[in-house]
Parts: structure tokens; sequence; C-alpha cells
């Protein structure tokens, strides 16, 4: 079982994918941390990732795809796998595809509006210091600014700013819209109310996956 999970940023899609993976033991792999990954271990792919990253270019298709390859390959994707954040467009979804046409699939496509995902990003800090991430909605530092960790002072990335994340969403849904019809015309998206309480998310998801890998079982 391949499970997908298409969604803007600050859709919850990434708890989810760490349910399945505590439930069902299909490992999460997100492509942001494989390229991450990569760069630090410092690979002849790595150097070439880091290469594009910092000439400012998005990585391409190839590469990331390469990474996948040799991530699903692993002898604990054999009975599945979650992919959060990739395919991100039509041309790449082909190309996973291609690369194994055999598995199952399902496609989960979570839906938020802009208006939620800015209130669930716009109030995030971060701490430079050590990483630990609050939130003004839900996840406050016990007093203002400062991280209950270390004691540093928040900031508010650049990429969680009102304008910056209004263009995330209008590329991501650019980019998604051709992906989305393709899946749907297949029977293998199903749509999630990404605004509903994660528990009652993952509920959905569990029936969805159940009567899945129900069917693969007659085949
Ligand atoms: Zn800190």
């Amino acid at each position: 079982m391949r499970v997908i999970l298409l969604g803007p940023p600050g859709s919850g899609k990434g708890t989810q994918a760490d349910l399945i993976q505590q439930n069902y033991g299909f490992p999460k792999i997100s492509t942001g941390d494989l390229l991450r990954s990569e760069v630090e271990k410092g690979t002849e792919l790595g150097k070439m990732v880091n290469d594009q990253m910092k000439a400012g270019q998005l990585v391409s298709d190839d590469l990331v795809l390469r990474l996948v390859a040799e991530r699903i390959s692993s002898d604990d994707c054999r009975s599945g796998y979650v992919l959060d954040g990739f395919p991100r467009t039509l041309s790449q979804g082909l190309l996973l595809e291609n690369l194994e046409d055999n598995r199952q699939e399902t496609v989960f496509e979570f839906k938020v509006t802009e208006r939620e995902i800015l209130q669930r990003l716009a109030g995030r800090q971060v701490c430079l210091q050590c990483g630990a991430v609050y939130n003004a909605n839900n996840n406050k530092p016990q007093s203002d600014g400062l991280c209950d960790i270390c004691g540093s002072r928040l900031v508010v990335r650049d990429d969680d700013r009102p304008e910056v994340i209004k263009e995330r969403i209008r590329l991501y849904q650019e980019n998604i819209a051709p992906l989305i019809m393709y899946y749907s015309r297949r029977n293998l998206l199903f749509e999630i109310n990404g605004e509903d309480l994660a528990e009652n998310i993952f509920k959905v998801i569990k029936d969805v996956l159940a009567r899945r890998l129900a069917e693969d079982k007659e085949h």
C-alpha cells in the first residue's frame, strides 16, 4: 500500500502521517527530510541537491525521485509507506507510478480554508536557538516571546508571514490541481476535512484504509 497525503502547508497531514506510521507500521516518508538528510550525509546526491538549493532553484524531479526510489526499496517499506509532501505535481505523480506500478495506492486530500491555514500558521513562533516551535493559538510559551526550554527570544520565520503563506497556498493549488484530477478520475482520491479534530480525521482514514486493504486481498 502506498498512502499519499496531499494538502497545503498547515493542513495537518504531517500529524496523520505520524498516526498512520504508528498504527500500521508504514514508514512516513517526507521528501523534505530525505533531502535534508542527504545534504547532511554529504553524499554525491546530497551535493547536487545542495547546489540546486544554493542556486535558489527547486530541487529537480529527477533528484527527488532518485531519493524516493532508494527509500521505498528498503525492507521496512515492503508492506506499505506514507508519502508526506510528495508528489506535488502531476509529472511527479506519474514518475512515482512508473517507479512502482504494481503497488496499491490510496490518496487523501486534506481540505482546509485559507483563513484557517493563516490562523494556524500565522501565530507560529520559533526558537532559533533550540528549534522549539510555539503557537499563539494553542501552544503559547509561558512567558511572552521567550522559549520555555532555553530562554531565547522567539521569532516569526519569514515563511510564516501571511503574505508568504498566501503565496505558498496559491502555488500549491496551482501545482496540485492536475494531480488531484488525475487521482480522482481513477477513484483513488478520498477527501478529508482538514478542519476536523485530528482523532476524527484519523478515524476516517482508518475506515478508508480498512476497505482498501480488504479490496487488495480479494485480487
Ligand atoms: Zn529555545
